[in-house]
């Protein structure tokens, strides 16, 4: 598969999503209206993300159910009547805005791995696979400096948005770092808690 000509470091792999079969691939998510951000980050971690259809309550517990999908809220409300229903779902309080934050918590209960998550972004907007094209064959979606500086670029299957790697990768990359390092020191954390609790 051609690989786009840009920073390695950033680099994305376009591994097409494929309904999979390990506990990983099968673990996708509803994001409440107000973890929307949280829902892209998701998305370019590789995972299933969906955004409720319908703000209702009601509607959204019917989504979550339907589609086997986890519910990530932070409605407290709404988590407990997930748990009434067998639905999986996850409440984050309302004090954890920062956004590594969430994103740590999300990934340790979850017990998902974010290993790779280059080989597996996923369309931020709708969460459709991406696909390497030349910056020519969608020149018309890319402003000049764009289609002069890159070669390849990215395209979303379902929805046709295109994207590059500009400045904005290198800033998700530092953010992606920061969670890692935040979910290491919770697990070393927790260890130093069971040590405490064994002794
Ligand atoms: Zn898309």
């Amino acid at each position: 598969m051609p690989k786009a000509a840009f920073n390695d470091a950033f680099l994305v792999d376009p591994v097409p999503a494929k309904a999979g079969t390990s506990r990983q691939e099968r673990m996708a998510f509803l994001v409440d209206v107000m973890l929307e951000k949280l829902g892209r980050w998701l998305r370019i971690l590789g995972f299933r993300a969906e955004d409720p259809d319908d703000t209702d309550d009601d509607a959204i517990l019917f989504q979550a159910k339907s589609r086997n999908l986890i519910l990530l809220t932070m409605d407290e409300e709404l988590a407990k009547r997930t748990k009434k229903l067998g639905i999986r779902s996850l409440f984050l309080p309302a004090k954890m805005t920062d956004i590594t934050d969430q994103i740590a918590f999300v990934v340790k209960k979850s017990r998902i791995s974010i290993r790779n998550w280059k080989s597996r972004t996923l369309c931020t907007k709708c969460g459709g696979p991406l696909d390497v094209v030349s910056s020519k064959s969608v020149s018309d979606q890319l402003p000049p400096r764009v289609l002069k500086r890159f070669k390849d670029v990215w395209r979303c299957k379902s929805c046709g948005h295109v994207y590059w790697m500009g400045s904005h990768w290198k800033k998700i990359g530092e953010t992606i770092t920061k969670v890692k390092s935040k979910i290491r020191s919770k697990v070393r954390k927790s260890r130093k808690a069971v040590t405490r609790k064994s002794k």
